[in-house]
């Protein structure tokens, strides 16, 4: 029996392609163009798609999902879109990190933006300054901008903290 060349051989790989995003995994054949096209890897050494890909493939499991480099990538689909196998790096890095998410690996960045998010009901209250709140009293918008804290405290308790009825 021929065995197909770019079958995933590791467990992770078959892992990841049985994730919603991560398919096409076992098509990457290791070009490179991935990381020639990225932005991120133009301005990062630590971040290289191929190589990540090539992690992946080869099975190192607790590596890459405790790394934060899968989240890295910004889903511009550069990579995805001058891949000549079909593989998009970008979904693969998303089922990657819904896999890392689900066993807790989560940067610090990414886990304190969402925690102000949950707590103000926004990101950017630091910038709401004086001059804003003139602005938005002189155009006769509302100057009280916890109207998002309700909503907010109904996803918390709807998906951090179990409840079934928000
Ligand atoms: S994802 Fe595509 S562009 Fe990147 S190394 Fe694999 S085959 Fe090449
Ligand atoms: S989608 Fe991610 S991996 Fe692809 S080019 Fe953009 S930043 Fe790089």
């Amino acid at each position: 029996m021929t065995q197909k060349a770019h079958t995933p051989s590791s467990s992770f790989a078959k892992e990841v392609a049985e994730a919603p995003g991560g398919e096409a995994i076992n098509k990457c054949v290791q070009c490179g163009i991935c990381t020639a096209s990225c932005a991120v890897a133009s301005v990062s050494d630590k971040y290289r798609p191929r190589k990540l890909i090539q992690k992946i493939l080869i099975g190192k499991r607790e590596e890459v999902l405790k790394s934060e480099v899968p989240w890295l990538c910004m889903t511009c689909r550069m990579c995805e879109e001058r891949c000549q196998e079909g593989v998009s790096p970008a979904e693969i890095f998303q089922a990657v990190r819904h896999i890392a998410a689900k066993e807790g690996h989560i940067p610090d960045a990414f886990r304190n933006t969402v925690d102000t998010l949950l707590d103000d009901g926004w990101l950017l209250k630091d910038a709401y300054s004086d001059f804003i709140e003139d602005d938005r009293d002189d155009l006769g918008l509302d100057m009280e901008l916890g109207w998002n804290n309700d909503f907010m405290k109904k996803v918390k308790a709807k998906y951090f903290e179990g409840e079934t009825e928000a």
